[in-house]
């Protein structure tokens, strides 16, 4: 097993969180090590347009912003490695990070690894990702205007997505695999109201369609209960059925929500059973279900590199 010497910093995830978090310890001369992760550029990597960040009046693609990011970071002196944590150990310190074969010794780590969106993993959506098929309803649902799309899922997720294409689609139909909704009483009494949202029950996607032409053309839909197969035709079709934290290597060391997310206070800090785990920040989507958005990713990875700098300082670095 080799070791390095103690960073001051590491950084996990290079999604807009981790590498705004790596722009500002950059520049604080702090040399942050940036470890890429499972999805190098996170979730903007797999967007199309972003047309609300602000700066870009005309919009910029996602995969183009983060490159940008990333280069501002790298220019100054954030180094960039393939490869993701699988075990840490938060009680030493300088803290333990096991990457592969290789241990990482580091004075303070910024977790920024994300969330990842669900996937029905079906071939052919993998295939038209950004090309129709989304996870993101306020990134992409604004290109559908005046078009009929689907959102697949039956819980607030979805309810909200459905609701908010409306803004956009002439109809939205949503599809939930089971014969009940999970969702709360208020969405779907919301949802069900709407003259625009059709609902589909015991229904799966068996295959979304339009791969050849490299845009979305339907769904080919089950009826669960009936065995019956049909074409649904829609321009786009919403993936609605949650996000799963990356934050496996930390259950045990730092608090974690039911569903798995690091529990924060003041937006960055860390705990365990409840206290303060100095030098351990977390931001972005891992601590954040609610917002979600690259603007308030890369908002609370700033705070995690001015945590950091403080942190640094108050222990005579
Ligand atoms: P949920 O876990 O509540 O619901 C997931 C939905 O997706 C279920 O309907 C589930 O179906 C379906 N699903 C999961 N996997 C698949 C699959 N492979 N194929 C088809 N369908 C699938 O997740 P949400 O993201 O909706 O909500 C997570 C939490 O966030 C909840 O606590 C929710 O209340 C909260 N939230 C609140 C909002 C609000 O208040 N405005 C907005 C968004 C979320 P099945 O039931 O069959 O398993």
């Amino acid at each position: 097993m080799s070791e390095i010497t103690t960073r001051d910093t590491v950084i996990l995830g290079s999604g807009c969180s981790g590498l705004t978090a790596a722009i500002y310890t950059g520049r604080a001369n702090l040399k942050p090590l940036v470890l890429e992760g499972h999805e190098p550029g996170g979730q903007l990597s797999i967007t199309t347009l972003v047309e609300n960040f602000p700066g870009w009046p005309e919009g910029i693609q996602g995969p183009e912003l983060i490159e940008n990011i990333k280069k501002q970071a790298v220019k100054f002196g954030a180094e960039l490695r393939m490869g993701h944590v699988h075990a840490v150990d938060l009680t030493k310190h300088p803290f333990e990070l096991h990457v592969g074969k290789e241990v990482i010794h580091t004075r303070t780590l910024i977790i920024a690894s994300g969330a990842s969106a669900r996937w029905l993993n079906l071939p052919s959506e993998q295939a038209l990702i950004g090309h129709g098929v989304s996870s993101c309803a306020t990134c992409d649902g604004f290109f559908f205007s005046g078009k009929e799309i689907a959102v697949i899922g039956g819980g607030d997720s979805a309810m909200e997505e459905a609701l908010f294409l409306t803004r956009f689609a002439t109809k939205v139909t949503l599809i939930n695999r089971s014969e009940n909704f999970r969702a709360s009483k208020i969405m779907l009494e919301r949802a069900m109201a709407h003259p625009q949202i059709e609902f589909l029950s015991n229904t799966v996607v068996e295959e979304v369609l339009g791969v050849d032409e490299k845009d979305v053309k339907g769904l080919r839909i089950k009826n669960r209960a009936s065995g019956e197969e049909s074409i649904l035709p829609v321009s786009a079709m919403f993936l609605g059925i949650g996000h799963e934290p990356n934050a496996r290597a930390f259950t045990g060391m730092l608090d974690l929500d039911e569903d798995g997310y690091i529990k924060t206070t003041n937006n960055v800090l860390t705990t365990k059973d409840g206290v303060i785990i100095p030098g351990v920040f977390a931001c972005g989507d891992i601590q954040d279900r609610r917002y979600r958005q690259a603007i308030t990713a890369a908002g609370s990875g700033c705070m995690a590199a001015l945590e950091v700098e403080k942190y640094l300082e108050e222990h005579g670095r």
